[in-house]
C-alpha cells in the first residue's frame, strides 16, 4: 500500500480546520419594527462583556444600530413575546434577551417566539433610561411610541403572551427580585405570573386592575387589551448588573417560555 505523503495530509488537514472556521451564514430571522430606535449597544460596557460572545449575538448588535429588532423563532400558532430593554438603563434583563435568543437559535421549539432585546437600543447604548425625555414604560398607550409598537405587533400577530423584562434598583419600586400582574380584566395574567413566581423564586406582586398603578405601563396596556402580559423584575442597579442578576432575568424568561408550552 502506498504511503499518503505527509505534505498532501497537511493540506487537508489546513483545508478542513479553515472550513471549520469560517461562520455559517446568519440564521436569525430578523425584523427592525421601529426605526429611529437605533444604536451601538455593544458601546455599552456590560451588554459588550456579559453577553455570550457568538456570531449570534453580532448579529443582534448589528440589527440594533438600525432601530428596535426583533427575533423570530418557530413557525408554530401559539405565539409569545419577550421584551427587554424597555428602560435603557436595566442592563441584566437585555443580556438575558441575547442569551435567550443564542439559546433559542437552532432548537426546535413549540409554538412561535418572537423576541426584542433592545426595545431603544440608542438609549442602552448610552444606559439611558429615557426616550425623547419620557419614561418609555409611561407611554405604551400613546401610538406612535416604541412601547405602543409592542402592544400593536402582539395584537396584529395573535400574540397569547407578553413578558416585559426589566430590573429594580434596591431601594427602588418594587425595589426586589419579582413577577408584577393584574387580575381584572385578564386574570391569565396572574396565573402566569404565578407559575414565573413559582418557578424563578421571584416574589409575586399582583394588582387588582390595570392601568390603575401604573397606567401607560406595557403589561397594563396589554392586559387591558385582552393580551395576558406580565412584568418581571430583578433586583441591580441602574446602569450596571448586580451578580447573578443576569442568570435571575434569563431563568424568569424560561419560566415564561415554560409555562406558555413553547419549550
Ligand atoms: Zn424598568
Amino acid at each position: 500500500m502506498r504511503k499518503v505523503p505527509l505534505k498532501f495530509l497537511t493540506i487537508l488537514i489546513t483545508l478542513a480546520l479553515f472550513l471549520s472556521s469560517v461562520p455559517v451564514a446568519s440564521a436569525l430571522k430578523t425584523e427592525i419594527i421601529y426605526t429611529g430606535t437605533g444604536g451601538d449597544v455593544s458601546k455599552n460596557y456590560y451588554i459588550r462583556h456579559y453577553s455570550p460572545h457568538t456570531s449570534v449575538t453580532s448579529e443582534v448588535f448589528q440589527a440594533a444600530k438600525k432601530g428596535t429588532p426583533m427575533f423570530t423563532f418557530g413557525n408554530g400558532s401559539r405565539k409569545v413575546i419577550v421584551v427587554a430593554g424597555v428602560h435603557g438603563n436595566e442592563l441584566p434583563a437585555s443580556i438575558a434577551a441575547v442569551k435567550l435568543i443564542n439559546y433559542l437559535s437552532g432548537k426546535r421549539i413549540n409554538g412561535t417566539v418572537y423576541v426584542v432585546p433592545f426595545l431603544i437600543p440608542s438609549s442602552t447604548a448610552r444606559s439611558s433610561r429615557y426616550w425623547n425625555g419620557k419614561n418609555p414604560n409611561s407611554i405604551a398607550n400613546v401610538r406612535g411610541t416604541p412601547s405602543n409598537r409592542i402592544v400593536q405587533v402582539a395584537a396584529s400577530r395573535g400574540v397569547c403572551a407578553v413578558g416585559d423584562f426589566h430590573s429594580t434598583r434596591p431601594g427602588g419600586v418594587p425595589g426586589k427580585t419579582s413577577i408584577l400582574c393584574t387580575r381584572i380584566p385578564t386574570y391569565e395574567s396572574y396565573r402566569m405570573a404565578s407559575y414565573m413566581s413559582r418557578y424563578s423564586g421571584s416574589a409575586l406582586i399582583p394588582s387588582q386592575v390595570a392601568g390603575k398603578d401604573y397606567p401607560g405601563a406595557l403589561e397594563d396596556v396589554c392586559n387591558l387589551a385582552g393580551i395576558p402580559a406580565v412584568t418581571a423584575e430583578v433586583r441591580s442597579p441602574h446602569g450596571s448588573v448586580a451578580s447573578g442578576s443576569v442568570t435571575k432575568s434569563y431563568t424568569q424568561m424560561i419560566a415564561f417560555l415554560k409555562y406558555n408550552g413553547i419549550i
